[in-house]
């Protein structure tokens, strides 16, 4: 069961992935944990990236996608995988393609969680945080009692930079630019699913499972 998990920002996918990988023996590979992870272990890759990152500077395709064949290599994920945050470009799709093929395997869905962008918006400008004692609220979900003031302390509740619209907004649109390629390419390919994650996260993951019981 090799799976690719994709979604806007806010889209629900960390929440998705803890269910799959509580109901099917098989690892949650985010992009970030597996660069922290080569790092830590000290492998010749890890070192690499470590030195571009270092600088400040992009890490390399190549030594990304040796750091995700090192990872899918590994034990634990022979059975299959759950991948998150890869790919992000066409080319780290096509070198994912002849990784696969190496290994004799191949990706059995692409699951993508679909959001509406305005109900993103609404998710991700919503949180307001305590400024004396830092409780996070969020106006739809997990609203305080009295509108701008924290219920334990009565503290002002204020909106952080990264929440504001426009930056919202910008995060948004930098990240439909990049997926959508990603998205046609495993369309053409006809592994991609679809999933409605504007509704109850509940209702979403009974669709997430469901697809990935009857792969
Ligand atoms: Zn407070």
């Amino acid at each position: 069961m090799n799976i690719i998990l994709m979604g806007l920002p806010g889209a629900g996918k960390g929440t998705q992935a803890s269910e799959i990988v509580k109901k099917f023996p098989i690892p949650h590979i985010s992009t970030g944990d597996m660069f922290r992870k080569a790092i830590k272990d000290k492998t010749d890759l890890g070192k690499k990236a470590e030195s571009y990152m270092d600088r400040g500077e992009l890490v390399p395709d190549e030594v990304t996608v040796g750091i995700v064949k090192e990872r899918i290599s590994e034990d634990d994920a022979k059975k299959g995988f759950l991948l998150d945050g890869f790919p992000r470009t066409i080319d780290q799709a096509e070198a994912l393609n002849s990784i696969m093929q190496e290994l004799d395997r191949e990706i059995d869905a692409v699951i993508n969680i679909e959001v509406p962008e305005e109900e993103l918006m609404n998710r991700l400008t919503g949180r307001r945080i305590c400024e004396k004692c830092g409780t996070t609220y969020h106006l739809v979900f997990n609203p305080p009692k009295v509108e701008g003031v924290c219920d334990l302390d009565g503290g002002k509740l204020y909106q952080r930079e990264d929440d504001n619209p426009e930056t919202v907004a910008n995060r948004l649109e930098v990240n439909v630019k990049q997926s959508k390629p990603i998205i046609t390419y495993y369309q053409d390919k006809g592994v991609l699913r679809n999933i409605d994650g504007s509704r109850d996260i509940d209702e979403v993951t009974k669709d997430v499972i469901n697809i990935l019981e009857n792969l």
